[in-house]
């Protein structure tokens, strides 16, 4: 009774993007995101777990990871006086 097929619909996505999500430094979640507005010349990283958030200047020859390590370096400076 009642035959089950089982259909498997294999769907290959095809995603060919860099990693945009990182490591915050701050909370060590895995929230940080790089969004890049070429239009507007200009990137926001910002954890969504904790909201530590900085802007840079968007820079064509650099991949989100180069903003998350600016980021990282934002940080450090910004956390070092605090100890
Ligand atoms: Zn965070």
């Amino acid at each position: 009774m009642g035959r089950r097929r089982k259909r498997r619909k294999i769907i290959v996505k095809k995603v060919r993007r860099l990693p945009t999500i990182f490591q915050c430094p701050r909370c060590g979640k895995t929230s940080v995101s790089v969004v890049i507005n070429k239009k507007e010349q200009h990137v926001f990283v910002k954890c969504a777990a904790c909201g530590l958030a900085h802007d840079f200047e968007y820079n064509r020859h650099l991949e989100p990871v180069d903003y998350y390590s600016m980021f990282i370096d934002w940080f450090e400076e910004e956390a070092g006086g605090l100890g």
